[in-house]
């Protein structure tokens, strides 16, 4: 951490400064420029506040050098991070596709459609069993018994099945019954939320949150990681911007600048970024031109009367076709398509 002192300060303040890092074990280390002065602080300085540092009426402005997060960084962790979910491992070269509809609505719908995005060269099966809806009165998903069709839809398929978990009190479910994870975005800063997951043995999918930078994304990927649950993939998901013709602005940075910042796998979620069909295969190949490891689709046998999303989601010879241009730039980038 470097500290800059105010122009004129007095060495004897500067010094009274430096005498209380060291006195909490930091080395310091005075550098006298012509107008200011600056400390830098060798230690674990995590800790420390840069609020209650910046009170000092002598200081000018507190810089970290060091990373706020470490388990997530990639500076300290060069290797891409491979996360195996149930057999299927993403990251590192192996690209997957998770598909399926926004919410599971009856055994029929969610054990066709499983079939169909398998055929298709999905991995993963996705499936909202709780859902975080914006307006109470909507569907709020089927709950427990959604689980139990998504799980039968496994059966059948042999699929890992990947949903949203909204409450720590259903951790111990989740345990045992589902094979990825997901937080969404709505819950990426739920910090209680965050601590739980981070205590199971399941690996987690953390969508990014709807107005978050991408530290803070990877910082709650941190919490997670902390607590010991070190399989985390990164889902970008869109974010809010000004331009309100699409549901949200997918974020193409986001996928160089993550792998840059952290080794953990990311996947990109086209159909929340843009809220339409017909954006979705677009905003796919982008994602997967930038890098991506994987893909998060929303897919549907009948759009038109999903209980939710139906406006975004494919039919499942939309996903195919999507699938077919996939496979091509995925090729392109010399990775390879995992089932
Ligand atoms: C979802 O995946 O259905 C979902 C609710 O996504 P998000 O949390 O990204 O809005
Ligand atoms: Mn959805």
């Amino acid at each position: 951490m470097v500290i800059i002192m105010k122009p004129g300060t007095s060495q004897n303040e500067i010094r009274k400064l430096a005498a209380k890092f060291e006195a909490q074990n930091f080395r310091v280390g005075i550098t006298n420029g012509v107008d200011c002065s600056i400390l830098g602080l060798v230690g674990d300085t995590t800790k420390l506040d840069e609020d209650k540092i910046l009170l000092n009426e002598h200081v000018e402005r507190v810089m970290r050098v060091s990373e706020p997060f470490k388990k997530a960084n990639r500076k300290f962790h060069p290797a891409d991070t491979v996360v195996n979910v149930n057999g299927v491992e993403i990251g590192g070269g192996n690209f997957g596709v998770i598909a399926g509809p926004c919410s599971v609505e009856s055994k029929e719908q969610i054990v066709d459609i499983a079939k169909e995005v398998q055929q298709a060269g999905a991995c993963m099966l996705r499936g909202g069993a709780f859902k975080p809806r914006t307006s109470p009165y909507s569907f709020q998903g089927m709950g427990v018994p959604g689980l139990k069709l998504l799980l039968e839809a496994k059966a059948e398929t042999g699929m890992p099945i990947v949903t949203e978990i909204m409450s720590p009190k259903h951790c111990e479910l989740f345990e045992e019954k589902v094979d990825l994870v997901q937080i969404g975005a709505r819950n990426m800063q739920n910090f209680d939320l965050l601590k739980e997951v981070g205590k199971l043995s399941k690996p987690v999918l953390l969508k990014r949150g709807l107005s978050n930078s991408y530290e803070e994304w990877i910082m709650s990927a941190e919490y997670i990681m902390s607590e010991g649950n070190e399989n985390v993939i990164l889902c970008e998901r869109g974010i809010r911007t000004f331009e309100k013709y699409t549901r949200n602005t997918l974020d193409v940075s986001a996928i160089p600048a993550i792998k840059r910042m952290s080794h953990l796998p990311i996947v990109v979620d086209p159909s929340h970024s843009g809220g339409y069909s017909w954006l979705v295969e677009p905003l796919a190949m982008a994602a997967v031109a930038a890098g991506a490891d994987g893909l998060l689709i929303e897919v549907h046998n009948d759009p038109k009367h999903a209980l939710c999303d139906g406006q975004q989601s494919l039919t499942p010879p939309q996903f195919g076709q999507m699938m077919g241009k996939v496979q091509k730039i995925v090729d392109l980038m010399g990775k390879k398509v995992v089932y």
